[in-house]
């Protein structure tokens, strides 16, 4: 069994593990780093993506690997398209820095992901400005074994910040592999992670490929457990009766239940953007998930922006009498707690907050202090006198408790990824621990 890490390699996200039994060769993950292009990219200044690869091949960005991407990817390049090589992408989870460069691969090549996180992805693909080209799926849920010749790939649940999150273990002819995908053991459903590790453990596997995201010098970024999310916020939300905002990821859905529930138990109801209503309305009939109805459930409201054209997706919504505008917002302050994304902070000019309404911020903390959005964020703050507070539980397991999973699966070899720090997992395990490089 070989491994080429072509991401996720001393940054985070990104993702893009090949794994190579004889003739049999698949990819765990296909993302992109956070950091991606940033010594040439920033702000609107960005790849052209109506060439294809082009732009991030001339910039050694991405490796040139023969029979991997689409023929659309490769027009613009040096490289010619060849028959697909690979037998499969196995996703672990819906976010960006897992999935991204999709959009470039051959549609010749499956991809597997977990049945909800299809539909998630579905969701995200409707509302969003991104696409990730169209290929065939070939979902899964836990219990299910994937065979890939004479492979055998067996995703298991993981507690992560979106839902429909797996770590994968792989039976191959010369040995056994873990990937942890991205995983934690403080949020609600922490058996999930804890059934991950079991198992990984049972499969007393040669490699492990493990997330590190947490695993730094030191951690000054404040974490809460999910319960911690809701204590706090409910505190804040107890001592006032004025208008509450929130910010949170765009698929984390098990934030959306804590504040329904955060304003089902206070007596306020939770107003959602149209995206947040659209990903939860197609969750409710998942047998895997149990959300609120945002067109039914009496503790929801759906804010619709004023738009002189409405996307077609957002249509069905315009006339739900679920949905409010500005004016109802302004009129009905102390009685809400209202989805509020950074995109949309225009709105706070139609919405007329009295000062000292709340905005409790639920995601990450900047990563640097110079932060130029955060910065603007605190300008609208401060223009609107809302107060800030963060509540935010971290998608992801403490460098303690890394090390933890990683003794107790005992693997003979753990490769760090997913982290920037992957030589403090060499100081703490010792000679366990191959720092992976590159492989082009
Ligand atoms: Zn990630």
């Amino acid at each position: 069994m070989e491994i080429k890490f072509y991401g996720g390699v001393g940054t985070i996200g990104g993702n893009t593990f090949m794994v190579e039994d004889g003739d049999t060769k698949i990819f765990l993950d296909f993302g992109q780093s956070f950091s991606y292009g940033e010594q040439f990219f920033t702000g609107w200044l960005g790849a052209r993506e109506r060439f294809g690869l082009k732009d991030h091949f001339a910039l050694d960005l991405m490796p040139k690997i023969p029979g991997l991407y689409s023929p659309e990817a490769l027009e613009n390049t040096e490289c010619s398209y060849c028959e697909p090589q690979y037998q499969g992408v196995f996703i672990s989870h819906v976010h960006y820095d897992h999935l991204a460069h999709l959009s470039y691969l051959d549609p010749g090549i499956p991809v597997y992901m977990g049945e909800t996180t299809l539909r998630i992805l579905d969701s995200w693909e409707t509302t969003g400005i991104s696409g990730f080209g169209d290929h065939d799926y070939r979902t899964f849920r836990t219990g299910d074994v994937i065979k890939v010749d004479d492979m055998e790939v067996t995703p298991v649940h993981v507690d992560h910040s979106t839902p429909a999150a797996y770590g994968y273990i792989v039976h191959t002819g010369s040995g056994t592999l873990v990937y942890t995908g991205d995983l934690r053991l403080h949020g609600t459903h922490s058996h999930l992670t804890r059934d991950f590790i079991e198992q990984a453990a049972g499969a007393k596997p040669d490699i492990m490929i493990c997330e590190g995201t947490r695993v730094a010098p030191e951690e000054n970024r404040k974490n809460f457990t999910e319960q911690g999310v809701y204590d706090h916020s409910r505190k804040l939300l107890d001592d006032t009766d004025k208008l509450a905002f929130t910010c949170f990821y765009g698929r984390d859905v098990e934030r959306m239940k804590t504040f329904h529930r955060l304003a089902k138990d206070t007596g306020r109801k939770f107003v959602v953007s149209t995206k947040t209503a659209h990903l939860l309305r197609i969750l409710t009939d998942d047998p895997g998930i149990e959300v609120p109805d945002p067109f039914t459930d009496e503790n929801m409201l759906i804010y619709c922006r004023h738009m002189n054209r409405y996307n077609k997706w957002e249509r069905e919504f315009i006339d739900l009498e679920h949905c409010v505008d500005a004016n109802y917002i302004n009129s009905h302050q102390g009685d809400l707690i209202m989805q509020m994304d950074f995109i949309h902070f225009a709105e706070l000019i139609d919405i007329m907050p009295e000062p000292s309404s709340l905005f409790i911020h639920s995601q990450s903390e900047p990563f640097q202090e110079d932060d130029i959005e955060d910065e603007v964020k605190h300008n609208w703050m401060d223009r609107f006198g809302l107060e800030l507070h963060q509540a935010h539980a971290s998608g992801h397991c403490s460098r303690e408790e890394i090390f933890q999973i990683i003794r107790e699966i005992s693997p003979k070899k753990v490769y760090p990824v997913h982290t920037e720090f992957p030589e403090l997992f060499k100081q703490e395990l010792g000679t366990m621990v191959e720092i992976p490089t590159l492989a082009w």
